[in-house]
Formats: C-alpha cells, structure tokens, sequence
C-alpha cells in the first residue's frame, strides 16, 4: 500500500483526526480539495464551546460534546489558542418558556451538565441589558479562535509526519485486496492514483458522496444543506452584550434558535437561523429581507435593539442528516466493516457540536481504526 490512513477532508474534524493519528504510523494522508484547510463549514460557524446541554441522553453528540469541551479547553490553554470561558445565558422570556428551561435542565444533567437557574435580579447583575424573566447559566460554555485551532491541528500532523496535500480533490474511491485505490484530481484536472490501507471520509457537506463513491449508498445517511444565516450588531451596541445568550431552543433542534454570540474580537452576532437548501447548493448569502424576521426575534430578549442596528454578516452551511420536520439525528460515526468495507471510517452529518468534539471525535476514531 501506497499509504497506512488517508483522511479526506481538512476541515476541524478531519485537521484533528489527522492530528490523533498521524503520530500513530507513517504514511498518513489528509487530502484537502481547497487551497487550504477549513475553508466550508469549519470556518462559518459560531465558534462556541458548548457545554452538551440539549443533546438526548447516551448519544454520541452529547458523550463527544461532554468529553470534548473539557479536552479543547486543556488543549486551549496548553497550546496558547485564544479562549475564552465566557458562560452562556438561556433566557425565558414567558411563562411557557419558564417550564421549557426547566425541562432543558433535566437534560442538561442527564449528560452531566450542571446549570444554576437563575431570577430576574441575578441575570441583571450578569448582563443588565437584556429582558429574561428567568435564565439557565452554564459556565463551561465559551468560545474558541477557530481558525488559530486549526492552525495547530495542522502543525501537530506535520510535525508527527504526515502529510496534507492541498488543493487535491477526491474523485474516486475503490475497494481493493485489503485497502482502497484512491483517485485524486488536482488544481489542473489532472489526475492521480494511489492505494490506502484505511479511509477517514471526513469531507463534510459531500461526506455522502464520498461514501457513495466507494461502493455505499444509503438514503438514511444523505446529506441536506441546511443554511444558517448571521446578522451582526453594529457597535456601540455591540458592548452591551458580555457573553452568549440564547432563547428556548426550537423542540427538534434543527437548530437552537437565534441567539447572541461574541467572538474573540468583542463583535456580537446574532443567528444563526435554520433554512433548508436544496442538494449541493453552497449558497453563503444573506438574505437582507431576513432583518425584520432577525430583528423582531432578538427584541424579545434585547429590549435596546433598533432597526438598525444590526447588518447582515455571514453563513454558514450544516450538513445535515435530519430531513425537515424530522426528530433530531446523531452523529454518524463508523467502521464499515459490516457494510462490506473493513477500514473505512465514515463521518457523516457533523454537524454542530462538531468543533467542540474535535478532539474527543479524533479519539473515537482512534479506537476504530486497528493498527
Ligand atoms: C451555522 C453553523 C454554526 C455552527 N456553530 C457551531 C458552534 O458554535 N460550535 C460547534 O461546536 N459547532 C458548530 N457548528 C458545527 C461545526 O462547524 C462543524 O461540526 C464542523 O465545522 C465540521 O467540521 P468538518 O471537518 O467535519 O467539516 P468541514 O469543515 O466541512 O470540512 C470538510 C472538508 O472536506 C473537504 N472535502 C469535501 N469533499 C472533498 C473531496 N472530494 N476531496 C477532498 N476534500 C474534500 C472540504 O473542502 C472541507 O474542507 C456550526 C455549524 C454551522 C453550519
């Protein structure tokens, strides 16, 4: 074999997979279709810590949420990438809401996540400008600096010895006598072949593709685009704000509401919202008829809040395995051995909380692979 693991992909995932196992053996290849990494989903996101709070009890989205915000804020600290512990705020702004937070709660400690319920006086002390009857504080949610995350996952692989190569797309995949022939296209449409042992399909939004690609097609793990979209607020407004505050999120989380998040710079986003788009449609606008819908959703919770205050910013893309209108779905995460495909990991639908699990999902796919 050409190569021992081949990872597609260098988004987060795929950056820290590549990290994990590439001091495991020589010969591990990341291939990344674009110039250079997290150039799709990894870098149009929120860039939150999440503590695992609504996620259902014993799936792999709540373990590898739980596990991985503990070992990315150790890993933070001990490789100097800016953090921040900030805590996040989940407001109910009427009497129903108040139940919901309550159940909201439950959860949250089913995964092993404690929040302090908090009454109009003590939210007021944490954040005087925005209106909550009540609210859930969790501590142990912040934000990250994304891109400079990366950056380390990234030196960590070269510097254990593997290899990235940029600007390679991955065409073709065929099952061989004991690995994969991996065909690639680069910048200039020319082509190459090469045969690996193991397979890490980390390619997010085309993850499908990819598994469809080596011989394995299944409906219940195609991906739907599933836009998001941010408004940002103008400053001075946007000093208003100390920390994240989110609403009661929507009952079959396709998405958790509009909420505020700071960055690491100080700005204030709001969104983002849940927008169905159709198949391998990477549509990042912003939708500048969405300001009122953005605008009335926000005022509940931020009384200051103007018109115009707030701009569009960005989108970003999840790929998604929850059809519309269906319960919420895990992570997909396997060796697909019993498919007819022994070392091929496939990582389909990571989606959010895929940052905050990078590193715990770079050691569940460890265990997977037999070295
Ligand atoms: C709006 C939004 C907000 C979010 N907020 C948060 C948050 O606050 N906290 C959190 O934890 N998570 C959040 N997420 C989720 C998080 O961003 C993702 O889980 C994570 O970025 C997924 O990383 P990835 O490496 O799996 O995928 P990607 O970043 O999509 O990387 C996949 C890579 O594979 C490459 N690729 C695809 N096909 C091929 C091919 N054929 N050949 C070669 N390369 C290929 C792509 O170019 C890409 O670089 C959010 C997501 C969205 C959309």
């Amino acid at each position: 074999m050409d190569a021992e693991i081949t990872i597609i992909g260098a988004g987060v995932v795929g950056l820290a997979i590549a990290a994990r196992v590439s001091g495991l053996t020589g010969n591990v290849f990341l291939l990344e279709k674009h110039p250079t990494f997290g150039q799709e989903t990894s870098s149009r996101n929120s860039e939150v810590i999440h503590a695992g709070i609504y996620y259902p009890k014993g799936s792999l989205k709540a373990k590898l949420c739980v596990e991985g915000k503990e070992l990315l804020y150790e890993f933070c600290i001990k490789n100097e990438i800016p953090f921040k512990k900030c805590g996040k705020l989940i407001v109910a702004t009427s009497e129903e809401e108040i139940g919901v937070i309550k159940d909201i709660m439950r959860t949250a400690l089913d995964n092993g996540v404690k929040l302090e319920l908090l009454e109009r006086d003590e939210i007021m002390v944490l954040e005087p400008e925005i209106f909550a009857l009540k609210a859930l504080f969790s501590r142990t949610t912040g934000i990250v600096d994304s891109h400079s995350l990366m950056k380390r996952y990234e030196t960590n692989t070269l510097n254990n010895g593997g290899q990235i190569v940029y600007g390679s797309e991955v065409t073709g995949l065929k099952k061989i006598q004991n690995g994969y022939e991996v065909t690639l296209s680069d910048a200039d449409k020319k082509t190459y072949n090469f045969t690996t042992r193991i397979v890490i399909n980390s390619a997010g939004l085309t993850s499908d593709k990819i598994s469809e690609m080596a011989g394995m097609r299944d409906e219940n793990l195609r991906i739907m685009f599933c836009k998001g979209e941010y408004f940002r607020l103008n400053p001075p407004k946007n000093r208003l704000i100390n920390r994240l505050v989110y609403p009661v999120p929507l009952h079959n989380l396709e998405g958790i509401g509009i909420h505020v998040t700071v960055d690491m710079a100080g700005g204030v986003k709001l969104g983002p919202d849940v927008t169905y788009l159709g198949e391998n449609n990477y549509d990042y606008k912003v939708t500048p008829t969405k300001h009122e819908a953005f605008f009335r959703s926000a005022k509940k919770f931020l009384p200051f809040l103007e018109y115009d205050d707030i701009v569009p910013d960005m989108a970003g893309i999840r790929p998604k395995i929850q059809k519309p209108g269906e319960p919420v779905r895990d992570f997909y995460i396997n060796e697909e051995a019993e498919k007819g495909f022994p070392g091929f990991i496939n990582l389909i639908g990571i989606e959010s909380p895929g940052l905050t699990s990078s590193l715990s999902i770079a050691n569940y796919v460890r265990k997977l692979i037999r070295i």
